[in-house]
């Protein structure tokens, strides 16, 4: 790490002023997560299931992301590991340098993000550096966490809902500079308060799951979940699941939560959930080893749920896909919503249509949030309402391992990185707020 870097690692840890920290110097290389170009073609013809982001990602020296119009420089604390970043670094479904390429062909802005290199993350808990022109809502020293949602709002459509902006994406998977770095580029649009009673890497941990399954769940754009709704949740304790399982039950919801081993579900009773099925133990087969549905499979585990909890459930968040979907929209109650924003095991996805129109079911399709949404999930977190879901934290420079346990699903929660913090446990402000609440906050622990 350059001098310039420590300069500034030391300021923040100091609660360097305003002036103080826009003086220093900014270091012309910093360290960055990346995947590289001239490894695109590493995995041709290896299954996806088979390749190994260790021998992809890589933590190297890089040049310092640009500053533009409406952009901030931020110094990442903490980010957290996402799937985005496994996709990424597998190469699957698609490269992001076309991400990147297309970003270069649109402006001369775009044109930025077009490198040989990607830097990933897009998660972070950060310290902001320096504002670009026209940012008039945060300037340097902030403590912000970031959401992920990469918006210019240029074009109409997006003015209702900016997820629906055509040039939408996602910062650090379908943009570079992302926050796995020392230094990241973010719009002023995608930063939010910190958190005072989280540590770095516990903030940096909820951005893009939490909002995600807030969208899903609670905002106007999804599912729209009413109290007294059951919910049937896949991957309980994982990322977006374990955020979903805490707006459920938040909300005045009834959880039913699907996760693979006895650990998980007794991490779930822990936070107050009392319907876990382990997918595990009971063993289900939606599919034969042709892809044919296996009604009887569907129909156990259907009787399993009404077993728990009485009746079918009114929501399912999907997320697995093709493993599933069939089995979710077979479950779901008469005239009930899958809610769906991935495709884990595959996205080609087989379901019984009778089952969707006879019984009125809906699905709909969801994806990431916009600033209000990820907002008001972010407000919910300062409040005390909602925790976060971290089970493990690595340096930066074990990236890749980190990225390889969340391929394998060897993880739960979310996995944490730390990028300028020196260990976990720091930049918590607010003690009295987080002794209140630390016993739900260091529930996902156990399960590292
Ligand atoms: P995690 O890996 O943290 O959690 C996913 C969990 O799903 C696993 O831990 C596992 O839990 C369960 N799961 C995995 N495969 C299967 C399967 N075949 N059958 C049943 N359950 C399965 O990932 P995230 O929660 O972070 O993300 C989940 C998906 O959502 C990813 O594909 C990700 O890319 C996507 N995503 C999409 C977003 C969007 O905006 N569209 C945003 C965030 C994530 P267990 O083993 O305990 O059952």
């Amino acid at each position: 790490m350059t001098a310039a870097m420590d300069a500034i690692r030391a300021a923040i840890a100091e609660g360097a002023d305003r002036d103080t920290l826009a003086a220093l110097e900014l270091p012309e290389t910093i360290r960055a997560a990346v995947v590289r170009k001239d490894q695109e073609h590493h995995f041709d013809g290896v299954d996806p299931e088979d390749r190994d982001p260790r021998e992809t990602l890589h933590v190297e020296e890089v040049p310092r992301p640009p500053l533009g119009p409406n952009e901030v420089l931020i110094a990442p604390m903490a980010s957290a590991i996402n799937y985005n970043t496994v996709w990424t670094s597998l190469f699957e479904p698609v490269s992001t340098f076309s991400f990147l390429e297309r970003f270069g062909r649109e402006s001369e802005l775009g044109a930025r993000h077009d490198l040989p290199y990607h830097i990933v993350g897009s998660d972070a808990a950060a310290v902001v550096l320096r504002t670009g022109p026209g940012v008039t809502q945060w300037q340097p020293g902030d403590r912000v966490t970031v959401h992920c949602n990469y918006v210019d709002l240029e074009r109409p459509e997006g003015h209702e809902d900016s997820m629906l902006d055509p040039s939408q994406r996602i910062w650090g998977f379908e943009t570079n500079f992302g926050s796995l770095a020392d230094i990241s580029m973010v719009k002023s649009n995608q930063l939010m308060p910190m958190p005072g009673h989280l540590t770095w890497e516990e903030a940096a941990s909820l951005g893009l799951v939490m909002a995600t399954s807030y969208r899903m769940l609670v905002g106007q754009n999804a599912a729209r979940m009413k109290q007294g709704d059951v919910v049937l949740i896949w991957g309980a304790s994982g990322g977006i699941g374990g955020f979903a399982t805490q707006f459920v039950l938040n909300g005045g919801g009834i959880p039913v939560c699907v996760v693979s081993s006895p650990e998980k579900a007794e991490v779930l009773r822990g936070l107050g959930v009392e319907h876990v099925i382990d997918r595990s133990a009971e063993g289900y087969r939606f599919h034969d080893d042709e892809g044919a549905p296996d009604y009887a499979e569907m129909r156990r585990f259907g009787k399993k749920i009404r077993e728990l909890v009485g009746s079918d459930p009114d929501i399912v968040f999907e997320h697995p896909g093709r493993a599933t979907f069939g089995a979710s929209v077979f479950v779901c109650r008469r005239g009930g919503t899958i809610v769906t924003c991935a495709s884990t095991s595959g996205y080609l996805h087989e379901y019984d249509n009778r089952y969707l129109w006879m019984h009125l079911k809906r699905i709909l399709g969801s994806h990431f949030a916009n600033y209000q949404e990820a907002w008001a999930a972010n407000q919910l977190v300062e409040r005390g309402m909602i925790h976060p879901i971290l089970s493990e934290t690595y340096p930066l420079e074990e990236v890749a391992e980190a990225a390889y346990r969340v391929h394998r699903n060897l993880h739960a929660g979310k996995l944490g990185v730390l990028v300028g913090a020196e260990k976990p446990g720091e930049g918590v402000l607010d003690t009295d707020l987080r002794a209140r609440h630390l016993d739900a906050i260091e529930a996902f622990r156990a399960l590292a």
